[in-house]
């Protein structure tokens, strides 16, 4: 028998079966303490301190009572705190990027994605660096900054020289005055000395799906492959860390396994790279289960509605505060518009999930033959921008932390400081500038330049509000580019 051990390397103990069962028991016995909730809630809530704000954040099973609660008027406070949370921390900003698929050759057997080896009807694909540049190229047009970087397992056709050439094929790429300023990397978990590649090579975050915490459920939904080994896969993100990759981005498909089986493991898993490194989670990402090639999401039982969806989203912003929150094209504009509101703090936009969808098409045409999922938002970059700024957001292109070296917990150290409407903000609002200048149509243009007058206003430090004003001056009279604070 294994004890529940936070601060063990060994997968089984601190994603401990028990310890989740037992706190899931614990969730349904206080679902109706409202004496409970309440001071859990309270807990919840972000307090002024000193310039900044600071969040207690839950522990596991204390966001598990949350999340178990039925009681309609706790799950509105529920929704106002994380709206609070979010405010207090991330503002109105919204992080962009687009996923790059590199190559869909896979040598696994996940039940749930197309990429897996049996699906032999598939056209399977690997993008030359040829192709990469002519991606990046159009990626860049569009007026992406940042990206994640997606390829299937296996050894021969995706060694881990071939990422890090197109990592390296990705950065050199300047095309007018576009740059991709900062390259996640989402590929199977690998070893220590990969790792340390990945990180000499100048990624960002490393983002690794658990896919489920349910290791039984784990061992059938891959029941073929290196993936198949629950500990190795459990455990990449402590090799990462050890690798010197300080940004780690978590993640479950929901969908898999039980919603609250997942929610418990996903937050014992921060909890344990914060007791054994020091630092949780960068980002954590609510992927759900969607229709794709020979994917069907009916054969799967744990479907969750989208107002499990948003629960899970609120509960996870009110555990966790400073981790960045994701969500993809996978979600309608009607579960993203929620989603922003009370937690999330990335999203993609224009996304192509197929191998090469981006170079030769145009903002409407999108291939389907490799696609990973079905992208249920389909706008271009151009109209999720734009429709977030008419919904009160402010679209960021900002990388700036990555590339001052402000990795780990800077976030939080940003936070506790009050230096985020300082940093942040005339951040997000001069990378919107860029993006307005250089892609925006002139619809879109004109609102932005509406909102970044408004926003302005309220960088609180004149020094900085003036040296902002004078850096978006330059990017509208010339082509300098990348200012940051
Ligand atoms: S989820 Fe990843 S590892 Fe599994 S089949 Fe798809 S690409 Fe391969
Ligand atoms: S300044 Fe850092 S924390 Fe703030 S938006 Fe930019 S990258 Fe993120």
């Amino acid at each position: 028998m294994t004890a529940y051990d936070p601060r063990s390397l060994k997968a089984e103990e601190f994603i401990h079966d028990g310890e989740i069962r037992e706190t899931l028991a614990y969730a349904e016995a206080n679902k109706n303490n409202v004496e409970l909730i309440d001071q859990l809630l309270e807990k919840a809530r972000p307090k002024k301190s000193g310039k900044g704000y600071t969040c207690a954040g839950l522990t596991h099973r204390e966001a598990s009572v949350l999340l178990a609660c039925e009681i309609p008027e706790k799950i509105e406070e529920m929704y106002r705190i994380a709206e609070e949370i979010k405010l207090a921390f991330y503002g109105n900003r919204i992080v962009l990027f687009a996923p790059l698929y590199l190559s869909n050759y896979c040598v696994n057997g996940c039940l749930y994605c197309p990429y897996h080896l049996k699906n032999k009807h598939i056209p399977r694909k690997k993008l030359t660096q040829e192709e990469v540049r002519e991606e990046v190229i159009a990626l860049q047009d569009m007026g992406h900054k940042r990206l994640a970087i997606e390829a299937g397992e296996d050894p021969v056709n995706n060694p881990i020289e071939y990422i890090l050439d197109c990592i390296h094929t990705i950065y050199s790429v300047h095309h007018k005055n576009g740059d991709i300023r900062r390259v996640n990397v989402n590929i199977a978990a690998t070893t220590v000395e990969n790792y340390r590649k990945l990180k000499e090579a100048g990624i960002g975050t490393y983002i690794l799906f658990q896919e489920t915490y349910h290791k039984d459920s784990y061992l059938t939904l891959h029941p073929t492959g290196p993936k198949h080994d629950y500990a190795y896969h459990t455990e990449a993100m402590d090799r990462a860390m050890e690798g010197g990759i300080d940004d780690v981005g978590l993640g479950v498909l929901f969908g898999l396994e039980l919603y609250k089986y997942e929610f418990a493991g996903l937050l014992m898993h921060a909890e344990h790279l914060e007791a054994v490194h020091g630092v949780g989670p960068h980002t954590i990402s609510v992927p759900r289960l969607k229709r794709a090639d020979d994917i069907d999401p009916d054969d799967f039982d744990n479907g969750i509605s989208d107002e499990i969806f948003e629960k899970i989203i609120a509960c996870i912003r009110l555990a966790v505060p400073y981790t960045g929150m994701i969500i993809s094209t996978r979600e309608s504009e009607k579960v993203r518009s929620k989603a922003l509101r009370i937690g999330i703090s990335q999203v993609s936009g224009g996304s192509r999930t197929s191998v090469g969808g981006y170079a030769g098409y145009d903002e409407k045409e999108r291939p389907h033959d490799t696609e990973q999922f079905d992208v249920s938002d389909q706008r271009s970059l151009d109209e999720v921008v734009r429709w977030l700024m008419e919904n009160g957001h402010i679209p960021s292109f900002c990388t700036a932390c990555y590339r001052e070296g402000r990795t780990g917990d800077r976030f939080m150290s940003l936070c506790k400081s009050g230096q985020i409407l300082n940093c942040c903000h005339p951040n997000a609002l001069m990378t919107l500038s860029e993006y307005l200048e250089d892609y925006a149509s002139p619809e879109t243009r004109e609102i932005g330049y509406r909102l970044i007058e408004k926003e302005l206003k309220r960088i609180p430090n004149e020094k900085v509000h003036d040296i902002a004003v004078q850096n978006m001056e330059a990017i509208r009279a010339s082509n300098r580019r990348d200012f940051r604070f």
